[in-house]
């Protein structure tokens, strides 16, 4: 068995789908942002704050966090773990319904989640070989253990106007944002498409790039989580 699952929970072991769910954008929020707000937690998915005040006391009950009530939350060492996992099955998951089920890139975030959560671990242990252990998911996302592969990726908001890179990244963010990923799709920007800044807007809040000679204007909104490896500038 591989190493990282030697602790992997079983089924029975496991929290609640809605609990597994605010584990992964948790844990999304503290490897990007180094804290889990919770106020951005209701944004994020998209409930009341009511609601999640409600679900964050249970989850502290139950001991996957800790810090209720006050501004920040945090993950205990066993809400991490429960993290990782759902995580790595979900980005699995989402290999599994493109590559295999051929189900169109817009839906497979949303798809995944029905699926993540009844995957066994050694099911996840057979996805992991046959999709050949990816370091990241379809939209570039970092599987937990792999975060070093992303590392030197930036935000397009980074870039000043002349620079060449590779689109490699699709914040988790801003991966259920339907329109906008049928928008980067019909535009090519997607992972692995070439790119140039062409010009930077702040006033306007815009930038624009050109991807096979075709200009694509994005807001900073969305620009912000779109990631990009830098190419060294030609001689
Ligand atoms: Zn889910
Ligand atoms: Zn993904």
């Amino acid at each position: 068995m591989p190493r990282h699952l030697h602790n992997a929970p079983s089924l029975d072991q496991r929290p609640t789908h809605t609990v597994e769910d605010y584990l992964m954008t948790m844990q999304v929020m503290e490897r990007d942002y180094g804290e889990i707000v919770a106020a951005r937690l209701a944004e994020m998915m998209d409930v009341a704050p009511a609601t999640v005040a409600m679900t964050l006391k249970r989850m502290e009950r139950d001991n996957w966090i800790t810090g209720t009530g006050r501004k920040a939350v945090h993950l205990t060492a066993t809400g991490r773990q429960a993290a990782y996992s759902v995580t790595r099955r979900h980005m699995l998951t989402e290999w599994l319904l493109l590559r295999v089920l051929k189900v169109p890139l817009p839906q497979i975030h949303d798809e995944a989640h029905g699926i993540e959560h009844v995957i066994s671990p050694s099911l996840e242990e057979r996805l992991i070989e046959i999709l050949d252990n990816p370091p990241v998911c379809p939209h570039g996302n970092p599987l937990p253990g792999f975060e070093h592969v992303v590392r030197d990726w930036v935000p397009l908001t980074e870039f000043t106007g002349g620079e060449t890179a590779i689109i490699r990244r699709i914040h988790e963010f801003a991966e259920e944002n339907h329109d906008l990923l049928i928008f980067l799709i019909e535009n090519g920007a997607l992972p692995g498409a070439k790119m140039e800044v062409l010009d930077i807007l702040p006033f306007n809040h815009t930038l624009t790039i050109e991807i096979e000679n075709k200009p694509v204007t994005l807001g900073f909104a969305v620009a912000r989580y779109i990631f990009a490896e830098r190419l060294a500038p030609q001689a």
